[in-house]
């Protein structure tokens, strides 16, 4: 299998799952129990928050929380803000966050809240002056992610960071999602308030991830119970995920090898933008200004539905706009807010690699690309025929 879907989820690395192990079979205690076993668990969750405040660059260890995924650390941050401020109930965000983000302003619109959504241009990128502008005395909280899952497209944390400061009194909540583990981020200097990380995006598993809170933000408890994780998120703490999550941190904080991921996924771009000439990048064409990891190409006037399941035949995984609506036919709503004609985001894939790729997958990727591309042109071709 040539897995090329790192955006969707990750392989969980080996040293990730050689930490976790021990957790899952003889160190079972709970952190809060006094005797030796819990006290091992205890040492073994802030060892873990230490990695993860090292990787984010945060001041303090004890601004990290763990949650259980990105969706919580981002529906906590931004529904948590409300709970504790209802007067400020202004809200900025962009039209192209994640679900977790984009739904939940949804609906905090439909029960009250005013939200202005920042639009994007062609290449994916905000008009920082629709910011400044849309930043007023009265808002509460804003909230733009640092790379777009689908696009691989960066925001500059820094400078929006730098204009809500200077604009407004308000939050800043940062879904970091998909940039944690992929490139540097230092939030000790940073205007940002708020950041959501996600453990599967980047070697740890499923069901952990966590939440920055910088020193002097107040957000209400998410679960209310024992008074876990210093009574912000009750509920036992899950000790093995944790210790997996502080792994996958260190392994991200220590890896170099960054540019081996940026070639071949450039190497890919390229081959597919020269050899077929009904490919289109979706997402800025300046490389620095997108993950090092991603591509999203679409082939113009073909199903990339079509193109994913013949892929799929050939074992090699790939996703069609953003894995969580693989199983809606519309339009990714992303590249609808880059105002992508409907011929050409129909025909979008989107690949992303890991540090497990290798260049004899992608090399052979292109290959059973150009049969793929061939195969799927013939067949709608012959469908337009039958149709007219
Ligand atoms: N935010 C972004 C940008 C994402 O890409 C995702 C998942 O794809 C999420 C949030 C949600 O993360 P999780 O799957 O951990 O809930």
């Amino acid at each position: 299998m040539i897995y090329l879907d790192n955006n969707a989820t990750t392989q969980v690395a080996p040293e990730v799952f050689a930490a976790m192990e021990p957790y899952l079979k003889d160190f079972y205690g709970n952190p809060s129990s006094a005797h030796a076993l819990g006290r091992r668990m205890r040492s073994a969750v802030e060892g873990a928050r230490e990695q993860v405040a090292e990787l984010l660059g945060a001041s303090d260890a004890s601004e990290i929380v763990f949650t259980s995924c990105g969706s919580e650390s981002d529906n906590w941050a931004i529904g948590g803000f409300l709970e504790q401020n209802p007067n400020k109930r202004h809200l900025i965000t962009t039209r192209v966050e994640h679900e977790a983000v984009r739904g939940l302003c949804d609906h905090l619109a439909e029960i009250g809240c005013e939200v202005t959504w920042l639009e994007v241009d062609q290449n994916g990128e905000l008009d920082l002056d629709d910011l400044r502008r849309a930043l007023r005395r009265d808002t509460g909280l804003v909230s733009v992610m640092m790379a777009n899952n689908e696009t691989g497209v960066l925001f500059p944390i820094e400078e929006i960071g730098r204009l809500v400061r200077e604009n407004s009194d308000a939050v800043f909540h940062v879904d970091g999602v998909q940039a944690v583990g992929k490139i540097p981020i230092s939030l000790r200097e940073s205007a940002v308030d708020l950041l959501a990380v996600s453990g599967h995006k980047f070697h740890a598993p499923k069901g952990v991830g966590a939440l920055y809170i910088r020193r002097g933000v107040n957000l209400p408890p998410f679960i209310i119970g024992g008074g876990q994780e210093r009574g912000r998120r009750s509920g036992t703490e899950a000790v093995p995920n944790i210790v997996g999550l502080g792994r996958a941190c260190q392994l991200a904080h220590q890896f170099t090898e960054h540019q081996q991921i940026r070639t071949l996924r450039d190497r890919l771009e390229d081959e597919i933008l020269a050899q077929f000439p009904n490919a289109r990048l979706n997402g800025v064409a300046d490389r620095a200004r997108r993950l090092p990891n991603t591509s999203n190409i679409s082939f113009e006037g073909l199903d990339g539905g079509d193109i994913l399941a013949m892929l799929d035949d050939k074992a090699i995984c790939v996703s069609t706009g953003s894995a969580c609506n693989a199983e809606s036919q519309e339009v990714s709503a992303v590249l609808r807010a880059m105002r992508v004609p409907y011929q050409v985001a129909r025909g979008s894939i989107r690949f992303s690699l890991s540090r497990y790729n290798t260049r004899a997958e992608i090399d052979q990727t292109l290959a059973m690309l150009t049969k793929v591309i061939e195969q799927v042109t013939i067949s709608a071709q012959g469908s337009v025929m039958k149709t007219s």
